[in-house]
């Protein structure tokens, strides 16, 4: 087989057969043919799309280039979760505690912060002490003994993935859903979880923008998690405005800290519950209705909070962050932005309040820089409030003025006033299974 003959016949819009997907996954593996061909095959496959089939193989080949996790023999059923991201998404450092308390074990490998969007791992590294590099033995301990944990991608892991992904980074490959959905899906399958739900974002602060390309991805996804033998569902929600108060990292752990204490705020626990309830149903640990019950239970009882300080103890952090937030990092520097007239917040524009959040240090732009675990966005006006002219907003939290300027552009471009209570748009806008 020539690699040549693969990339001529994805140009003319003919589909892949098996072999030749199983053959260009193993010939990135090895590094065995050179970047250039390879580029052009992914440019063609983002013009001329790939079908189910070949989708599915592709994901197929991408998992076996590499380890899969064996979660068999760990104590009860595990459900995995995956975000496509957003902006004040904070809400796997929620779900794990809660669904844990439920009885549902939440294996999860999560990433690091990238252009506007907020990254869990650089979020729980606020927590001092707190380690994401687990061990595969302490990785499966914490499942046992404490029902959740929180690392990074394991090396060992998709390793086609992550060459391609370098590659696709650099050659204007990233968008097309079938190398996206083989992407995500790929690594969650060697995860290793038994079902798996997912959250596809949508929205201005989102990778899919529009709600049909979000539900292209969340059906291509969900047929490769089937033909993986693995139950997957995918919901469709918001992101045109951030999840919650909080931009940023220490002020997003500690929101998640008041969402466990019940005074987490609505649009964030409605996602938070929503998904919890459904990762309860697809363990089989109960149905619709009493997972709700549940899922309300394990909040309102304080179990998921205690979950989540076995979670931070168990993963080297300090759980004294529960009762004393203060302990998290903090900003030296406010900076408020006011509203500029008299009405209605209409709308904070995700994408640009995650913009300011990195201007002011809690994100990155490129891979190798680091993050400001004190700095961030609040969100003091959420839309639908009425705000007086002058009325703070969004207060900007920084330790280093560099970045201050651009932020505050990006903040006062991101909230729009109206003179009218805006209808809101829903936040859960879809299940696909
Ligand atoms: N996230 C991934 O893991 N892969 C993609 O291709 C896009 C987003």
């Amino acid at each position: 087989m020539r690699f040549l003959d693969l990339i001529l016949r994805k140009r003319d819009g003919h589909a892949l057969t098996r072999e030749q997907v199983d053959f260009f996954i193993d010939a990135v593996t090895r590094d065995a043919v050179p970047q250039y061909q390879v580029s052009a095959l992914l440019m063609a496959i983002v013009l001329r799309g790939m079908n189910d089939d070949e989708t599915a193989w592709l994901t197929d080949a991408m998992v076996r280039s590499g380890e899969r996790m064996d979660l068999s023999g760990v104590s009860g059923p595990t459900v995995g979760k995956h975000s496509t991201g957003g902006v004040g998404d904070k809400v796997s450092i929620l779900l794990a505690p809660i669904v844990a308390a439920c009885g549902v074990i939440m294996p999860k490998m999560s990433g690091r912060s990238l252009g506007h969007t907020g990254g869990t791992l650089d979020k729980l590294e606020s927590i001092p002490g707190f380690r994401v590099d687990l061990t595969p033995a302490e990785f499966r301990r914490m499942l046992d003994e404490v029902g959740a944990a929180i690392i990074g991608q394991s090396a060992s892991l998709t390793p086609a993935d992550k060459k391609l992904y370098a590659l696709r980074d650099v050659t204007a490959t990233v968008p097309g859903v079938p190398l996206i959905a083989a992407s995500i899906m790929s690594k969650k399958i060697a995860e290793g979880a038994g079902a798996l739900v997912l959250d596809v974002k949508c929205g201005v602060g989102a990778f899919t923008k529009s709600e049909t390309r979000a539900r292209e991805l969340a059906r291509v996804m969900v047929a490769i998690g089937r033909s993986a033998g693995i139950r997957t569902e995918s919901f469709i929600t918001g992101m045109d405005g951030p999840l919650g108060r909080t931009i940023g990292n220490a002020i997003e752990v500690a929101e998640c800290l008041e969402g466990l204490k019940g005074r987490g705020p609505a649009d964030l626990m409605t996602v938070v519950t929503t998904l919890a309830e459904r990762m309860v149903v697809l363990a089989g640990e109960a149905d619709e209705e009493r997972a709700a019950a549940r899922v309300r239970q394990a909040i309102a009882s304080g179990a998921a909070l205690e979950r989540l300080a076995r979670l931070i103890e168990g993963q080297g952090g300090d759980p004294r962050v529960i009762d004393d937030p203060s302990l998290l990092p903090s900003a030296t520097g406010h900076h408020s932005i006011r509203a500029e007239r008299t009405g209605y917040v209409e709308r904070l524009r995700a994408d640009l309040v995650g913009r300011a959040s990195m201007a002011l240090g809690a994100g990155r732009q490129r891979v190798d820089d680091g993050v400001d675990h004190g700095a961030g966005v609040l969100i003091r006006s959420k839309p639908g409030t009425a705000v007086k002219a002058g009325e703070v907003v969004l207060e900007l939290l920084f330790n280093d003025e560099r970045g201050l300027a651009d932020a505050r552009e990006l903040a006062r471009e991101a909230v729009v006033i109206s003179d009218s209570m805006p209808a809101g748009s829903p936040l859960v806008i879809g299940l696909v299974n």
